[in-house]
């Protein structure tokens, strides 16, 4: 398909610009004003072109219990989030049809799944997923979310007693797993790629940290997983390790430019040379952080070192929502409170970047995707500046992250095909959509979690606070 996007703005260094936009063959072909016409022309007057964004970091399944998990840290909600009776396939292509859609209409043309898998059937999991990202035509990063130790071992133990149980499927078959899905899915030219990630180094055994290592390496995939999101994963990481995870993980080789690292929140000034010096990026979620208390990630200080930052919703039952540019808007402003030198704040055209070339970065595809440029893949969204949202007119990249955009997105383009179209959805029927995730859901209100409950003691008592 080809196509020529007429009289629209982009932004320059300092400024804007009206110019044609050609897309040919998947790719960003011209960039000049006045263009001779080929293909479908679209009308970009009063309309701001920016390069896709990217979600980098979310569990499209969490999206069933969006709004349910009462304010609690991430240790007890994720005890009360592994509660709720397994999901079906027929649910996670739901999930991730409603995590593609709320994503393009917020700005992205790419998503990084972290996928929950239903056990037992975790390749159906992941070809649900797969399928719903085809059907939509959004770019993804599928990763499906390992581990090969018990929950419970994601707590400190404080030099107490404490029984761990076993996980239910062996190391290496958590990596067979791994490895037939990248076999049967991993497709990049079809915008579908698989990722190793383990959930973290507080579930995982070094033996599947590194067998992760020697798949990306085999089949060159894209390696994320999360890193020190909460005060308890530092402490656990300190009595596992005998020193901080991402020293551990710097010692087995896991960290590179093709790695990225969701949370990053409780990071010392060595692990930060650690992150700048390895090329690693950062995955900045900040109303999940703050939704779960989890503390104020040190952006600034990252992006002051040196090391990519870029954005992600997180799933949606800790959020709870799939808003990119929330995402963007709180990922930025938060940190002013952090610094006072307002000269390191970060300012919207930097939050615009980070979330487009960064995000693309922190996959390793910044030659491929993310900017404005001629010969990379067009992945490419067309904002409606006559949206009661951006008006008055002032300026559009100023409003877009700093105010609150509610249907600003007018067209997208992944991988030069065109997915969005007038603010709707070509592909998929979103009215159908809406009405099975309504059919298949029901009001809930008080609910009491059992391994809440009893995982509450434990985490009471390593963290500190006052008895039960
Ligand atoms: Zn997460």
């Amino acid at each position: 398909m080809t196509y020529t996007i007429q009289n629209t703005l982009i932004p320059t260094e300092q400024d804007y610009k009206t110019v044609d936009v050609q897309i040919t063959d998947g790719r960003i072909t011209a960039i000049a004003p006045d263009l001779e016409p080929v293909g479908t022309i679209i009308d970009g007057h009063d309309k701001l072109l920016l390069p896709g964004f990217v979600n980098a970091h979310t569990h499209s399944s969490e999206m069933w219990q969006r709004g349910l998990i009462p304010p609690v840290p991430l240790e007890l909600w994720l005890a009360e989030l592994y509660d709720f009776a397994p999901l079906d396939p027929e649910q996670i292509y739901l999930s991730a049809v409603g995590t593609a859609v709320e994503t393009l209409l917020s700005g992205g043309t790419c998503v990084v799944d972290h996928l929950v898998l239903i056990p037992g059937k975790e390749t159906e999991t992941i070809e649900a997923a797969v399928q719903a990202y085809r059907a939509v035509g959004i770019r993804a990063y599928v990763a499906p979310l390992i581990q090969d130790e018990a929950m419970s071992a994601g707590l400190p133990t404080n030099s107490s007693n404490v029984t761990l149980e076993p996980f239910f499927r062996s190391t290496q078959a958590t990596l067979d797993l791994l490895q037939e899905a990248v076999t049967r899915f991993h497709c990049p030219e079809a915008g579908i790629n698989l990722v190793a990630a383990p959930t973290g180094v507080h579930l995982s055994t070094d033996a599947l940290l590194t067998g992760c290592i020697e798949l990306s390496e085999r089949y060159d995939l894209c390696r994320h997983t999360h890193l020190l999101e909460t005060k308890a994963q530092k402490l656990l990481s300190h009595e596992k390790y005998g020193c901080s995870a991402v020293e551990h993980l710097k010692r087995i080789g896991y960290l590179g430019s093709q790695t990225s690292l969701a949370h990053c929140v409780w990071l010392g000034n060595a692990d930060i040379e650690i992150l700048a010096e390895t090329q690693s990026t950062v995955v900045h979620n900040p109303l999940s952080n703050l939704r779960l208390g989890s503390g104020i990630a040190p952006i600034l200080k990252y992006l002051q070192a040196g090391v990519n930052v870029t954005f992600g919703c997180d799933g949606a039952a800790s959020n709870d929502s799939q808003d990119l540019l929330e995402a963007i808007k709180i990922g930025s402003i938060l940190h002013n409170v952090t610094d006072f030198d307002y000269r390191n704040w970060i300012a919207p055209r930097q939050a615009i970047q980070m979330a487009s070339l960064g995000g693309a970065t922190g996959l390793n595809a910044a030659d491929q995707f993310g900017s404005l440029t001629v010969g990379k893949k067009a992945d490419l969204v067309l904002y409606d500046l006559t949206s009661l949202s951006l008006l008055p007119r002032t300026d559009p990249i100023g409003l877009l992250v700093l105010g609150r955009p509610t249907q600003a997105v007018d067209s997208v383009w992944v991988n030069g095909k065109q997915i969005v179209s007038d603010g709707e959805i070509t592909a998929v029927n979103v009215a159908q959509l809406r009405k099975e995730l309504f059919d298949r859901s029901q009001w809930h209100s008080s609910r009491h979690s059992k391994t809440m409950y009893s995982t509450e003691a434990r985490y009471r008592e390593v963290m500190g606070l006052e008895p039960q």
